[in-house]
């Protein structure tokens, strides 16, 4: 049997500004939770996928959030830990640090729902052997961080680079181009992270087989209906597929997202162009005979 999972980070809009070094306007405050979830749910409902939902512990402080994801986990999907603050240097920062980071997110999101989450997602997919450490410390049954795409890499460092050029900081930190190495199909963890070993299931992010481009929601939503059926098709003998998302994908140019139009180009799509992409990848998927389900289902068959 194949597998095929849909998470979605739920990184609020002030995240984005964050990364180009920009400001954060008032209004696009909580766009993620109050349209980007009901409109990521009705389609993956619509699809007959159950999704996986990565939630920022400090965002469930507001009170319609954590309605919300619980109102998520009542229909069947997973919620899983993206830590506490989403700082993009967590894995810079010292081990009591990242153990309040991941205890805070595990924490945040039981006392939200009366539910432990099971999965883990670094901010920006960064993790080390350290972080690693303190999510099996900590009880983590797997994670799903380690994104093994030099096309992704490569960009990442060119925009970090650029941004250097012209004085501006940004909160992203580009991370050891040693978890390249790192296998592409899901492991157990080992020392270090990215060779196998006999720890936590790791479930990569999905890149296409040989070139390793990343398979993310923003290379679908770029590639567009078309090019995301392409994509998927070079995925034909592999045996999962971990599909990540962005409450951002299900967000359009009239979501508040203006200012970051010159810094991200999935930025000036429409929200009918993206769900096109991607429900061309997953209903290829389907014809593929992928069968769907939520990450914590697909760690358990991690030999
Ligand atoms: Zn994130």
């Amino acid at each position: 049997m194949r597998f095929a999972a849909v998470s979605i980070d739920l990184d609020e809009l002030h995240h984005y500004f964050a990364i180009h070094g920009l400001p954060a306007p008032e209004r696009a405050a909580h766009v993620v939770y109050d349209r980007a979830v009901p409109r990521a749910s009705d389609w993956a409902e619509a699809l007959g996928v159950p999704l996986t939902f990565f939630v920022v512990g400090r965002d469930l402080e507001r009170a319609e959030n954590a309605e919300t994801v619980r109102s998520l986990l009542a229909r069947g999907h997973e919620l899983g830990n993206h830590s506490f603050s989403h700082h993009y240097d967590l894995t810079r920062r010292d081990r009591a640090e990242m153990a309040r980071e991941v205890a805070g997110g595990i924490d945040a999101l039981t006392r939200a729902t009366g539910t432990r989450p099971l999965g883990f997602r670094a901010p920006g997919y960064l993790v080390n052997d350290e972080l690693i450490g303190v999510l099996a410390s900590l009880g983590v049954a797997y994670d799903s961080s380690v994104f093994p795409s030099p096309a992704y890499y490569a960009a990442k460092a060119a925009k970090l680079f650029s941004l250097k050029l012209r004085g501006r900081t940004s909160q992203s930190v580009r991370g050891t181009a040693k978890m390249l190495l790192a296998p592409a199909r899901p492991y157990r963890l080992g020392t270090p992270f990215w060779k196998r070993g006999g720890g936590i299931p790791e479930l990569p992010i999905q890149v296409t087989p040989g070139t390793r481009l990343p398979y993310i929601g923003t290379s679908l939503v770029l590639a567009g209906a078309d090019g995301a059926r392409l994509m998927t098709r070079t995925l034909m003998l592999e045996p999962f597929v971990n599909l990540e998302l962005h409450g951002m994908d299900f967000l359009g140019v009239d979501d508040e997202l203006g200012p970051l139009l010159p810094h991200q180009p999935d930025a000036r799509l429409t929200r009918t162009a993206k769900l096109a992409a991607l429900t061309a990848a997953v209903e290829l998927l389907k014809k593929m005979r992928f069968r769907f389900v939520r990450l914590d289902e697909a760690a358990r068959t991690v030999g």
